[in-house]
């Protein structure tokens, strides 16, 4: 049976290219009737397994004292959502936020209670860091160059962890100019047949991080927020800055007060703009989807690409909006715009 003409036709969003094969995957199913939240939870558990990815369960890279941790959000209403953060003992982190929102009555659970929970609910442990991922914080640690895109994270004169200095063999504190930190979280936003809303993260935050911390992705309204009664965001990119204007909340709050998503989307990121000043190599991507399936994404930089999969296939594209078309942190990218709102 197909949607009532004005039904939302499913649709499943999704940060960065390597999520595509995820969401091609996944929108079957949705097609089909199935849930926006199995659809999200989907997409995000086939980013945690592949060991390619190195910013997303196994293959990300670890903290800056060579521990691999965890962060992972699900929500499909303010009432109805779940995190986990720092996990260090099981892949499957969103899957295991889903658990957290389905079978207790709590939002977040962290560090080791994550994995006793995760035990209870008989989830298979193992351990996170793969080979590839321990020989690139290696070559970190010895001040080597590990070949990703560069993000300083926080703002200019504050600290952050570098490779461990050479007479006292721990993480020593430089300028944020200094060092090299990938960050591509998997964050997936959906539609359903029935209207229904959902989103999920999953991330191994930022690479080399100080140990303990936590970005924005597990942190509702932060990395993730979703309200069937005015839609759903998902951000990806420097955490801090995110974090600092409560990212996904903003773009949801717009559009319940009549912005588009494309207003919203502008909206976060000149708040990021104006209050932080993001270096070149910062970035920021942002995906807003609304509760009638109107969507639209943008990013500080060139580089941000959404994954997109309809009843038009499944396709890779740059976000409609970019505040620094002309600054690129990445390489080069499909031609076309994604959104339509
Ligand atoms: N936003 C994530 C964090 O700060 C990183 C990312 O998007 O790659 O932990």
């Amino acid at each position: 049976m197909s949607p009532e003409p004005d039904q939302p036709t499913p649709l499943i969003l999704s940060t960065w290219s390597f999520s595509a094969r995820g969401c091609r995957a996944a929108f079957p199913s949705l097609a089909a009737g199935g849930s926006a939240l199995d659809a999200v939870c989907g997409v995000a558990r086939d980013a945690e397994a592949d060991p390619t990815i190195d910013s997303v369960g196994f293959g990300g890279l670890p903290d800056a004292t060579g521990k691999m941790t965890l962060d992972a959000a699900v929500m499909i209403a303010p009432e109805r959502c779940g995190a986990v953060c720092a996990v260090a003992r099981h892949l499957f982190v969103t899957d295991l936020a889903r658990k957290v929102m389905e079978r207790t009555a709590h939002v977040m659970l962290a560090g080791e209670g994550a994995d006793a929970f995760a035990d209870v609910m008989d989830m298979p442990s193992t351990d996170l860091l793969s080979p590839a991922a321990a020989q690139a914080w290696q070559r970190w640690r010895l001040g080597e160059p590990v070949g990703r895109p560069v993000d300083a994270g926080p703002a200019s004169g504050q600290l952050f962890a570098s490779p461990p200095d050479a007479c006292h063999g721990h993480p020593t504190m430089r300028h944020p100019e200094e060092r090299e930190t990938p960050h591509d979280t998997v964050g997936v936003l959906a539609i359903d047949r029935s209207g229904a809303l959902a989103g999920a993260c999953s991330t191994s935050g930022l690479p080399f991080k100080l140990a303990g911390r936590v970005g924005d992705s597990p942190i509702i309204g932060h990395g993730l927020y979703v309200d069937p009664e005015a839609g759903c965001a998902v951000a990806t990119g420097t955490g801090e800055m995110v974090m600092g204007v409560n990212g996904s909340f903003l773009a949801v709050e717009c559009m319940r007060r009549g912005a588009t998503p494309s207003e919203a989307v502008h909206e976060v990121l000149s708040r990021i703009e104006r209050r932080f000043r993001p270096q070149s190599h910062q970035q920021v991507g942002l995906i807003v989807l609304s509760r009638t399936g109107l969507w639209s994404a943008g990013a500080l930089r060139t580089g941000f690409i959404v994954s997109c999969a309809s009843a038009r296939g499944t396709e890779m594209l740059p976000p409609q909006f970019v505040m620094h078309p002309d600054e690129a942190v990445e390489g080069p990218h499909p031609v076309g715009a994604g959104g339509n709102a």
